[in-house]
């Protein structure tokens, strides 16, 4: 054995034993409470899969401190980690940087950043930018992208030409914002016939744009809800499932599945227990998230058991409200043989809510 090998792995072992010793203290001058760390537990929130899918828990719209976040990019891989998340893409603004000064001035490096943490953890990190113009073309996340730095061009048109050239899926931002209309101005008719749109944001942050379900339908949009989170996830939303999210259905859970995934539009919004999206793809959640338990064919009672993480709203039999099916609850109702019960949380147009038969 070579002289020098010894001596490195006994300093190997020494510091091993040293740094492990640090972490395990507890004597009379120092005591741990690991139970107040929460930085390695995360939500397991339950929503079934799908049609020989998995459902993954997607955030495409998030900023770092590259742009105008307050959040450095490693930092928001742990906290969607930490709440729940399976996906999230990095997508610091092309225009908006207004710490470029102190901070290296190339568009890829949060990307870079974040990554390394996805890669770290297990967790996909998708590759995005935000193109922010004025209304009326607004804001679109270019996601997927290969190099970032060749959106910085003073045409927008071209810099989703060019984030389509790297093989791009293009997302119309907040439509209702910030003007509080949500119009479909001639030059998104023009990309979406050009297929240069592929989703847009029903959700963004703590706003809904209902109208938005009936485009997804009418151009065959993928539906999205993202937080276009800029501070921390912490003092932003609290507990489980209350920051927004997208279900993507994918064949698999990697960058690619999700990408497939997107392009096909088997996505749905979620965000304050509402679900919008296509009516097939909703009565297929729903019908994997409940089970029913007959209890008496004479009367009509049933049991309705809800095994998700998702709290829906049903309302059937003769009630005049609905009742909430909270998460991991069972409900016990008197509805008729073959009766509709309708899920009023579960959105396919404005206005429009899923109906079914539960028996
Ligand atoms: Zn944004």
């Amino acid at each position: 054995m070579n002289s020098k090998i010894l001596p490195f792995i006994f300093t190997c072992l020494f510091l091993g034993l040293f740094t492990h010793g640090i972490a395990q203290i507890q004597n009379d001058e120092v005591y741990e409470y690991p139970n107040l760390n929460a930085q390695d537990y995360r939500y397991n929130i339950r929503i079934p899969d799908i049609g020989g899918y998995k459902t993954l828990k997607c955030d495409f719209h998030v900023h770092t401190v590259f742009s105008d976040g307050k959040v450095w990019p490693d930092q928001r891989v742990k906290e969607a980690w930490n709440e729940g998340l399976d996906v999230i893409a990095i997508t610091d603004h092309i225009e908006v940087r207004p710490n470029k000064e102190i901070l290296i001035s190339d568009h890829n490096k949060s990307y870079e950043i974040a990554k390394a943490q996805g890669d770290a953890i297990g967790m996909v990190v998708i590759k995005g930018a935000e193109i922010t113009r004025q209304k009326p073309l607004g804001h679109l996340n270019a996601l997927f992208i290969q190099d970032a730095n060749k959106l910085d061009l003073p045409d927008p048109l071209e810099a989703i030409d060019e984030a389509l050239k790297q093989g791009g899926f293009i997302l119309w931002n907040h439509p209702g914002w910030p003007d509080d209309k949500s119009t479909v101005y001639p030059i998104h008719e023009e990309l979406i016939a050009k297929k240069k749109i592929h989703g847009v944001e029903l959700f963004n942050g703590w706003e809904a744009y209902p109208k938005v379900i009936d485009w997804c339908k009418e151009y065959n949009l993928a539906p999205i809800a993202n937080s276009d989170i800029h501070y921390t996830s912490a003092n932003l939303y609290r507990g489980k499932l209350a920051r927004p999210m997208t279900l993507v259905f994918a064949a698999e859970y990697s960058e690619e599945g999700v990408k497939e995934a997107l392009f096909a539009g088997r996505t749905l919004a979620l965000y304050n227990h509402t679900l919008s999206g296509a009516e097939e793809l909703l009565k297929s959640l729903i019908e994997a998230s409940i089970s029913t338990r007959v209890i008496n064919e004479k009367n009509g009672t049933i049991e309705i058991i809800n095994n998700s993480d998702i709290s829906y709203e049903v309302k059937c039999g003769g009630y005049m409200y609905a009742r909430p099916l909270y998460p991991q609850h069972v409900l016990r109702v008197k509805i008729d043989k073959g009766s509709d019960v309708e899920f009023l949380n579960c959105l396919y147009g404005k206005d429009k809510n899923v109906t079914l038969k539960l028996w």
